[in-house]
């Protein structure tokens, strides 16, 4: 505890010196931040590779390029970003004018999770670096090496009154949490986030949660079935399905139920071969208990494709499974893992209530070439955000927020969500003292009538 405070208090005078509200300071340090992590390349890979058994592609390409490209856009964009925004003022305050000043919250603290451990710490960091804020940034614990290289990444260029990275498990957020912090952006469980939530409360703290959930991918008897199958695969059992958007379920119009089944176990086969456990490239289960989680979730469904697992390995085959009913447990939890269950619907009105009657989904994918049905979804179902004909893409862009709605969480981040996310945005309105209408000066009698 008393370690935290004595951090803390070092960066409350660090912020209180003012040097992060300097734009410069701000584009230099975001500088520092992209050429720690190009230097430290090797080792993210190696730390990715030992905690989730990633592939150099699959690691550049959904974490270290993602946070990159997220840095770059910070420092193309920061000038205009964090300019003062000059806006209309009322008739009614004549003579005046109105201003948007943009400001840092102070002292943020951001907790990621395990399975983009370093998307998940460095990006929200590079938006929080950007709006000018000091930062304390806690790794999952889930995944080690990982957490270690992040320490490695930051200890090498940002001194601790700045940025620091406090590593270790649960109880070490449980102590973070009982301090004040300016912001809190939190991602993970659903869960978890009602316990950051509820601790944030508490000092009154703004929240971003970025959570989970079940996220569906629905596809009709319009839609290309051997495309879809491919792009759903793809962003299904990228990470071995330990991804916040991944798609969770498929709902599938009935007609095309089977053929969409064999072209999805093609493009299995296509992608990861016929031993997909023993497969170099294809990522492990982060740990046992997740590995007997979805092993249990897995037990009493009708697989219709893969199904072999490697308790040596923690891996688990991309599987694709029909559940006996929507009351299954592979129906009841955000699955988090390689396993696909598919479930038939007969038409468009019947997917949409099905994805309603559930917790507001942080994704949901649409596989059609109907504009009627796609029309339909849009306008009658709510999610965080998703995708028309692909699966995961909508959140690899700096010019889209990405964040959940309801029980998928709240807040949004990446470009210049992010930068909004992480800065106060104060609003100013500057009176003339040339001219002084006298209209809102008490006495009032009589003057009822001028209105
Ligand atoms: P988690 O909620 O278990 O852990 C996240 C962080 O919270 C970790 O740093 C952990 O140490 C900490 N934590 C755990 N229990 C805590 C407690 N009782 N009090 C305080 N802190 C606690 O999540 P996870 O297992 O690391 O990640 C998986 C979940 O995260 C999934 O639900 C997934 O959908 C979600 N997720 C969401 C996003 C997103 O961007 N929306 C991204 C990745 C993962």
């Amino acid at each position: 505890m008393e370690d935290v405070t004595v951090l803390l208090n070092s960066q409350r005078r660090f912020y209180g010196t003012g040097k992060t509200r300097n734009i410069d300071f701000r584009i230099r340090q975001l500088v520092r931040l992209r050429e720690s992590i190009i230097k430290n390349e090797a080792d993210i890979m190696e730390a990715l590779k030992k905690d989730l058994n990633k592939a150099p592609f699959e690691a550049y390409a959904t974490e270290i390029g993602m946070v990159l490209e997220e840095i770059n856009y910070l420092i193309k964009n920061i000038k205009m970003l964090a300019g003062t925004k000059k806006v209309r003022t009322p008739v009614t305050h004549f003579p005046s004018a109105s201003r948007i000043y943009k400001e840092p919250y102070g002292i943020v603290l951001i907790m990621a999770p395990w399975n983009y451990p370093l998307q998940l710490s460095l990006s929200p960091l590079a938006g929080a670096i950007a709006a000018g804020n000091c930062m304390i940034l806690k790794p999952s614990e889930y995944a080690p090496c990982s957490s270690r290289v992040i320490g490695k990444v930051i200890r090498e260029v940002f001194p601790e009154k700045y940025i620091a990275v406090v590593e270790g498990g649960m109880e070490v957020n449980q102590r973070l949490l009982q301090n004040k912090f300016d912001y809190i952006f939190f991602t993970g469980s659903v869960s978890v986030g009602r316990i950051i939530m509820a601790e944030a409360a508490k000092h009154l703290t703004p929240v971003t949660l970025e959570l989970g959930g079940k996220s569906p991918c629905i596809v009709d008897e319009t839609a290309n079935i051997s495309l879809a199958a491919k792009r759903i695969v793809w962003g299904k059992f990228l990470n071995a399905g330990q991804t916040c958007v991944a798609p969770d379920y498929i709902l599938v119009q009935e007609k095309v139920k089977e053929v969409l089944i064999k072209e999805l176990n093609r493009y299995i086969r296509k992608f990861y071969g016929k031993d997909s456990v023993h497969n170099e490239e294809y990522p492990k289960i982060i740990n046992e208990r997740h590995f007997n989680r979805l092993l249990s979730l897995m037990k009493n469904e009708k697989v219709k494709g893969g199904g072999n697992y490697s308790s040596k390995l923690l891996k688990i085959e991309p599987t694709v499974l029909e559940p006996e009913s929507i009351d299954s447990p592979i129906m009841q939890e955000e699955i988090f893992g390689p396993l696909l269950p598919v479930l038939a619907y007969e038409n468009i009105q019947e997917a949409a209530a099905f994805v309603n009657n559930r917790p507001k989904p942080l994704a949901l994918y649409l596989f059609t070439t109907s504009k009627r049905n796609e029309r339909f979804i849009m306008k009658n179902t709510s999610f965080g955000g998703g995708c028309i004909n692909d699966t995961i893409v909508h959140l690899a862009t700096s010019h889209m927020g990405f964040g959940g709605v309801g029980e998928s969480g709240m807040g949004t981040y990446h470009g210049k969500e992010s930068f909004s996310t992480f800065s106060h945005s104060k609003s100013v309105l500057k009176k003339s003292n040339f001219l002084d209408i006298p209209l809102r000066y008490p006495p009032y009698k009589k003057k009822i009538k001028l209105l």
